[in-house]
This record gives C-alpha cells, sequence and structure tokens, in this order.
C-alpha cells in the first residue's frame, strides 16, 4: 500500500514512544526506572473523578454540541477572567481531546500549503510534525542556555519572511522550563502584531511554576494581542487528568468558529464524561494543585542537585513545567561499556539498556546535546534512578 507522502515522513511520537517502550520493558519483569513522558503521578483529585462517576451514573453519556458542553466553556471563561485576567465568550471556546488536540485543530484552521510557522527550539515534540501534516514549513529557531532558552526580538526578527503566518509560545516550556517574563513576551508581542503573525500561546504548564516566577498569559498582553492569539491549555498537567483528554482552546470568534467546525467532522465532542469532570476541576477546591506542585517542587530540587552531580552532566534549575533538560554534549564521543556515545539518541539507548533509566533523547526536541528527564514520578523513583546513573555513568571511558 501506498501511504499518502504526509504519512510516510512522520514517525511515532518520541516522548509517548520511549514511554511505551519503558512500559513495555517493565512488562517483562526488567525495573525501569521512567523519567520520560510529561504524566503527573498523582491520581486524579477525589472531588473532580467524583464528578466524572456521578455523569455515569446520571446517565451523561451521550453527544454532547461538538465545541463542549455550555457549562465546560462557561468554566473555561470563568478561569480564563479569574486567574489570566481573560475575557472570552462562550462562543469564542472549543473543547478537545486534550490540548494536543486543540493546537492541531488551530493549525488545520490556519496553515494553508508552504505557510511557515516559527518554532523557537528547544520545542515540544510534536509542534513540528503537527505544522508538517498541516501542509506547513517548520521554522525552527534555535534559543541558548545562556538566554534561559528564550526566543530574543532579534532572532524573532531574522526568522519572519513573508510567508510567516503563525508562532508558537510555550511558556512554561517543555522541555526546557523556561518562563517568560511579562517584559519579554511584550517584546516579542510587539514584532508580531507589527507583521500580523498569529501566536499559538500554549499555556499548558502555566500552574507549574517554583521560585516565585511568576506567569503572563500572552493574549493578556492587550487587545491588539489577543486578537492575534489562539491561548491553548487543558487539565491534564495541572489536575493530574492526562487519560481524561480534555483540553481547550480560546481565539477570536471567527478562528473558534472554524475549529469547532472541524472537529464537529473530525472527532464530535470530546469525552462527555471527562467534560463534567473538568468543569468539577476548574470550578471546584484549587487546594489539590498546591499540594501537588509542592511536591513537585521538592522533586526539582533534587533532580537538579542529583544531575549536577552525574559526570558528564550538567543542567539549569528550571522556572517551570516538570522536565530537566541536561546538556550531555560532554559525553559525546566517549565509551561505556564499549559502545560509543555519539548523541542524545544513542546516550538514551545506553542508559535504557545499561541503567534501566528512560529518558527522552534532546535531538526530538530540536537539541541533540541534550536529554530530557520528567520528574512527574515519585522521589522514591528519582533517588533509585540517581544512583543507578551514577553508577553506570562512573564507567564512562
Ligand atoms: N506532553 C507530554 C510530554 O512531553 C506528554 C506526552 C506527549 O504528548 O508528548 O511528555
Amino acid at each position: 500500500m501506498k501511504l499518502a507522502r504526509r504519512a510516510q515522513g512522520i514517525g511515532a511520537s518520541p516522548t509517548l514512544a520511549m514511554n511505551a517502550r519503558a512500559k513495555e520493558m517493565k512488562k517483562q519483569g526488567i525495573d525501569i526506572l521512567s523519567f520520560t513522558v510529561g504524566e503527573p503521578d498523582f491520581d486524579t483529585p477525589e472531588h473532580i473523578a467524583e464528578a466524572g462517576i456521578t455523569a455515569i451514573r446520571e446517565g451523561f453519556t451521550r453527544y454532547t454540541p461538538a465545541a463542549g458542553i455550555p457549562e465546560l466553556k462557561e468554566a473555561i471563561c470563568v478561569k480564563l477572567k479569574r486567574e489570566n485576567g481573560l475575557d472570552y465568550d462562550p462562543a469564542d471556546v472549543v473543547v478537545s481531546n486534550g490540548a494536543k488536540h486543540a493546537i492541531y485543530n488551530a493549525l488545520q484552521a490556519l496553515i494553508d500549503e508552504g505557510d511557515e510557522v516559527i518554532i523557537p527550539a528547544p520545542y515540544w515534540v510534536s509542534y513540528t510534525e503537527m505544522v508538517k501534516l498541516n501542509g506547513g514549513v517548520p521554522v525552527v529557531v534555535p534559543t541558548r542556555a545562556e538566554d534561559g532558552f528564550k526566543l530574543t526580538p532579534s532572532s524573532l526578527k531574522a526568522a519572519i519572511t513573508p510567508r510567516t503566518k503563525a508562532i508558537f509560545i510555550n511558556s512554561p516550556n517543555n522541555p526546557t522550563g523556561a518562563v517568560y517574563s511579562r517584559a519579554e513576551l511584550e517584546a516579542l508581542a510587539e514584532i508580531l502584531v507589527a507583521h500580523g503573525i498569529v501566536i499559538i500561546a500554549d499555556e499548558v504548564y502555566e500552574k507549574l511554576l517554583y521560585d516565585g516566577a511568576t506567569f503572563t498569559s500572552v493574549a493578556a498582553l492587550g487587545p491588539e494581542v489577543k486578537d492575534l492569539t489562539v491561548t491553548i491549555n487543558g487539565v491534564s498537567k495541572t489536575y493530574a487528568m492526562t487519560g481524561w483528554r480534555i483540553g481547550y482552546a480560546a481565539a477570536p470568534r471567527e478562528l473558534a468558529q472554524a475549529m469547532a467546525n472541524i472537529q464537529s467532522h473530525a472527532t464530535s465532542n470530546p469525552n462527555s464524561i471527562a467534560q463534567k469532570a473538568a468543569v468539577a476541576a476548574l470550578m471546584g477546591p484549587q487546594e489539590p494543585v498546591r499540594r501537588m506542585l509542592d511536591e513537585f517542587a521538592r522533586r526539582r530540587e533534587r533532580m537538579v542537585a542529583g544531575i549536577n552531580a552525574l559526570p558528564g552532566f550538567k543542567c539549569r534549575k528550571p522556572e517551570g513545567a516538570f522536565y530537566i533538560f541536561a546538556d550531555v554534549s560532554e559525553l559525546f564521543g566517549r565509551t561505556l561499556r564499549g559502545q560509543k556515545i555519539t548523541g542524545s539518541v544513542s546516550l538514551a539507548e545506553l542508559l535504557l539498556v545499561e541503567a534501566h533509566v528512560a529518558v527522552v533523547p534532546g535531538a526530538a526536541f530540536g537539541d541533540d546535546r541534550y536529554v530530557r528527564f520528567s520528574y512527574a514520578t515519585s522521589m522514591a523513583s528519582i533517588e533509585k534512578g540517581l544512583v543507578r546513573l551514577k553508577e553506570v555513568l562512573a564507567e564512562v571511558r
């Protein structure tokens, strides 16, 4: 069978693939410590799960409006006002099967063949692939560790062409944890507004902030910016709800309507039960979020110290999200148990096979000098993983 060209160049998402591989090895009885996927290890808070159970009991199991139930869209508007200072009407909101799906819908509605989309690197693995799947051209713009992995106005300007249609701004960033300040966002937004470039603001890690870092929603910078922005968020990371698959977009009316129409043909509504649970998440007590954040903060301290103590590894302290992006380039060209370390992919492979520690190679995020650790995993696994890495890395020659 001859597959479509768009399918020929695409592989599985490396984060999900690495996670699946770690799970498969575990099933075979190998004690793998997985630092792969960004998925909180906590249970969904009780009151949220209960709302889902109630929805099933009450028979809330049929089609809903394709773009989401009015109650959830209303709750999203309340949340965006309360926490982000944003005024959206429920008609500007589209609820989707996870934030990933919301991004896909946005690209479907925005990108014509050959349109360029600026993606600051390191980036989340699916941005480039989703742009390509929609006929667009990813324009990857590297950032530097010295700049806190943030896009600078001058490198933004240099990347803009007459074909530039949109840009991804992901703060807090996956995989670097970088958080843009309001002033930094303003400097970028000024350029983007001048060129009429659409901003896809992926804000899914907004609650995961450390050491007093503050979060600014891109659309809150002003009406001109808001008119060009599609705000993406979801309940997965904040409320430990990855499997429920509820994300959302808030966008200028015309774009939201187009996204809703596209979704109505592609998937119909997101899961009815999960939508009820998401209402409970957004409108219910926020205490569980704080508790999870406190635990992530503890792990972050331990991970940063532990990783920096490993031979050949160095990392900065991320201000947000739950990842550590560690520079491992010092190890390239050296050998471990007779095998040469040639880059992030070969190092990740060696760590998996020799230390039974699973990480995601930086190459998947657009920078081969790094590997990504997710610390959305228990402290016990973190301690054990650091010990194993230390032992195995001591053998690097
Ligand atoms: N976004 C998470 C990660 O980067 C979940 C997996 C995925 O969809 O990539 O690990």
